[in-house]
């Protein structure tokens, strides 16, 4: 379960290629674009006594009861539990997808489940980025502008405009890193699910978030096409100190993470 230095540095020495980076590789514990350095035991993003349920009718059903959880920077972690445990509700709650009807989520200290749209908003586009079982990604566009979308949002169509051949090359880059700098022009109905999941990956890397949510991202992938994308999710985290939070209902899937959590009757299991 825990990652080995041995096989992080066979996974960087059959690499091979060159080496597209995103974001210039993090040394642990480097200060934040926006507040000072990290006491070494806060949590990068944490949950707090998390409490959400949903109304069916007039009925109250419990989801999550109470979820306490520490993520830590530059870890990848797996929450496990079976399906409708509650896993996309609390990574939902976790990136400001969702708020919680009780408790706090705090990402480097600071809540952020009660932050207003401006500042959700930015921290969405800006330090979180998302994946989903299934790809999510827009029809109509190619994958090269599926993956600059977000950039579109972010800086407006404006500011998009006047830096667009560096958010092109920024896309392009990172396309190439995920295995799909083939396919830039093609449409995601012309695109295989493991393509269209590499795509998504670009797409959720593009604003160069801090921590990366995955929800069940090789839930529909046949299991080779699975392992493929969860090893360029390892590099990512070990190469490129991403922070992942992958939520799963497989164990075998989980057991790639550093850590392993299993979210169970609404709270994580064995938290304090
Ligand atoms: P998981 O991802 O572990 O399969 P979910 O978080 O999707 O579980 O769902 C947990 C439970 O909450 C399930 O019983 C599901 O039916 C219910 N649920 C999820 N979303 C909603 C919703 N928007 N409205 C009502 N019930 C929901
Ligand atoms: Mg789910």
């Amino acid at each position: 379960m825990s990652t080995t230095q041995t096989r992080t540095e066979q996974h960087a020495a059959t690499d091979g290629g060159p080496h597209v980076s995103f974001q210039e590789p993090r040394r642990k514990g480097k200060a934040s674009r926006r507040t000072a350095p990290l006491a070494a035991s806060q949590a990068f993003v944490r949950a707090k006594n998390i409490q959400k349920s949903y109304f069916k009718g007039k009925i109250e059903v419990p989801v999550l009861r109470g979820v306490d959880l520490a993520v830590h920077e530059g870890e990848s972690l797996a929450i496990v539990g079976q399906s409708g445990s509650g896993k996309s509700t609390l990574l939902h709650l976790l990136a400001t997808l969702d708020a919680p009807d009780q408790g706090e989520i705090h990402f480097e200290g600071e809540r952020i489940d009660n932050l207003k749209p401006k500042g959700r908003d930015r921290l969405r586009n800006g330090q979180f980025g998302m994946i989903f079982q299934f790809y999510h990604l827009l029809p109509e566009l190619t994958t090269l502008e599926n993956v600059l979308t977000p950039l579109m949002i972010t800086h407006g169509a404006f500011g998009y405009w006047r830096n667009r051949r560096r958010h092109i090359d920024q896309a392009k880059q990172l396309l190439e890193l995920v295995g799909l700098g083939h396919r830039l022009n093609h449409r995601p109905r012309e695109l295989s699910g493991g393509e269209m999941q590499r795509a998504a990956i670009a797409r959720a890397l593009v604003a160069q978030p801090r921590v990366l949510f995955a929800d069940e991202p090789t839930g529909n992938l046949d299991p080779e096409t699975g392992r493929e994308i969860l090893e360029i999710l390892r590099t990512l985290n070990k190469q490129h100190s991403l922070t992942i939070v992958m939520v799963t209902h497989d164990m075998s899937i989980a057991q790639d993470a550093d850590r392993v959590v299993v979210l169970e009757n609404g709270r994580i299991a064995g938290a304090e």
